[in-house]
């Protein structure tokens, strides 16, 4: 009899264990932890792109500002010719007129687009910064977060081997020709084999056990299993 309750310490101490081996996924600070990781990278992206666009409107700015400042010396030659009195021609002078209402079209064209460049560039910049301030303060929760997350595993983990350790000694005390069996019941039953009976009732099906059961039970070397749901009997009372 004391054999067969070790068993059912067993199979409760395993079941035991599964469940807190099933609960180490779902540790609440691990999935925080996971979910935040996930934000901080997904936020250095977006800061990358902004950077990225950043960098290419500097660019798209020299260039045009070395473009406004070649057009403007164009036309400060084009004004000194046109009225330094050195050109008497007037076909050259207005050919020279012509050129110089042009350049000052793209002067004027030039002015607009790097205004509108400068004032995109300051916009991006701003939602730069503010990015990069946000992504710094997910990233002292995410450390934060890491650090109770590590505790919390950690402790499940104690856990789990305290009750390894007792599985382990609890399967050195029970005979090996038992334990075999409890194997067997355990695959076919899928888990749960072993009913300890209170009251006369099997505890795992519940269904009343007819009173012959109980000497049954108590014969020494005999395993007695419940009609109803083939689970083996351990008197709990
Ligand atoms: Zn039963």
């Amino acid at each position: 009899m004391e054999q067969l309750k070790l068993l059912w310490e067993l199979q409760e101490l395993e079941r035991e264990i599964a469940r807190k081996e099933n609960d180490l996924q779902n540790i609440s600070s691990v999935k925080a932890f996971h979910a935040l990781k996930k934000e901080v990278s997904d936020l250095q992206e977006i800061l990358r792109g902004h950077e990225e666009k950043i960098d290419a409107a500097k660019k798209k700015l020299k260039r045009s500002e070395m473009n406004l400042q070649n057009t403007n010396a164009v036309i400060a030659g084009l004004n000194k010719k046109l009225y330094g009195g050195e050109v008497h021609n007037n076909r050259e002078l207005e050919s020279m007129e012509k050129k110089l209402s042009l350049m000052q079209v793209e002067q004027s064209a030039l002015e607009d687009e790097i205004l509108s460049i400068m004032e995109e560039l300051e916009k991006d910049e701003l939602e730069s910064s503010r990015l990069g301030r946000q992504g710094k303060e997910v990233q002292e929760q995410l450390q934060q977060i890491k650090v109770q997350a590590q505790k919390d595993m950690q402790s499940a983990r104690q856990e789990l081997a305290v009750l390894g350790e007792r599985r382990t000694g609890i399967m050195e005390q029970v005979e090996g020709p038992l334990l075999q069996k409890y194997r067997e019941l355990s695959g076919k039953m899928q888990g749960q084999c072993i009913s300890l009976v209170v009251g006369g009732y099997c505890g795992i099906c519940n269904v009343s056990l007819p009173s012959a059961f109980r000497a049954r039970i108590l014969t020494p070397g005999q395993l007695v299993y419940c009609e109803n749901c083939g689970s083996l009997l351990v008197l709990g009372d």
